[in-house]
């Protein structure tokens, strides 16, 4: 992962960073700089997502008005429930993996459209809490990423891993390309 430098003091910040380590100034990364922008709480531009509040994400949005969640978390279609402390530590370790992988496929300029844009093509990702009641299992389909959260982590990650990389060759949210996706150095 490419390590990136802070937008005031040019300190080096790494992809899960939220703080410069050298300057204190609060830093997100913007998809639309595709880069760490300076974060600012008293205008209503390049503000955390929603779920920097939970210590989930540090991706920023336009306006918080409009964009409650950042591009990497739009694509959420279930998730743990805060109360659910154990499932939420999970969830949110799978969620910085994914954000991970968004990033990685925007370098390769894939078009990602999460389903709540376009419920046909788009993509999305539903976190599970497996239960013995339900046929519940990881895997796709039609664009819908299942992951089960009470997967062993390093299996957890493979699995996501492996469903994300066939992924890219079968959904129509993400066109066939010549070269492969190169995911195992993201997750
Ligand atoms: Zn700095
Ligand atoms: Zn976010």
């Amino acid at each position: 992962m490419k390590v990136f430098s802070c937008p005031k003091c040019s300190h080096p910040i790494f992809f899960e960073n939220n703080i410069c380590l050298n300057c204190n100034s609060k830093v997100g990364f913007s998809v639309y700089h595709f880069d760490f922008v300076l974060v600012d709480d008293h205008h209503h531009h390049s503000i955390y997502c929603t779920n920097y509040a939970r210590d989930v994400c540090n991706w920023v949005v336009r306006n918080i008005e409009t964009d409650q969640f950042c591009l990497a978390c739009s694509f959420n279609g279930l998730i743990p429930t805060y109360e659910d402390t154990v499932n939420f530590e999970k969830w949110r370790e799978m969620e910085m993996a994914k954000h991970r992988l968004i990033y990685q496929l925007l370098v390769l300029q894939l078009p990602l459209i999460p389903k709540s844009k376009d419920q046909i093509n788009g993509l999305s990702f539903d976190f599970l809490v497996a239960d013995n009641t339900s046929n519940r299992m990881t895997g796709h389909a039609n664009g819908l990423v299942t992951t089960l959260l009470d997967e062993g982590d390093p299996v957890h990650r493979e699995q996501m891993r492996k469903q994300l990389s066939s992924l890219s060759n079968t959904s129509r949210a993400l066109p066939t390309r010549n070269r492969p996706l190169l995911l195992d150095a993201t997750l």
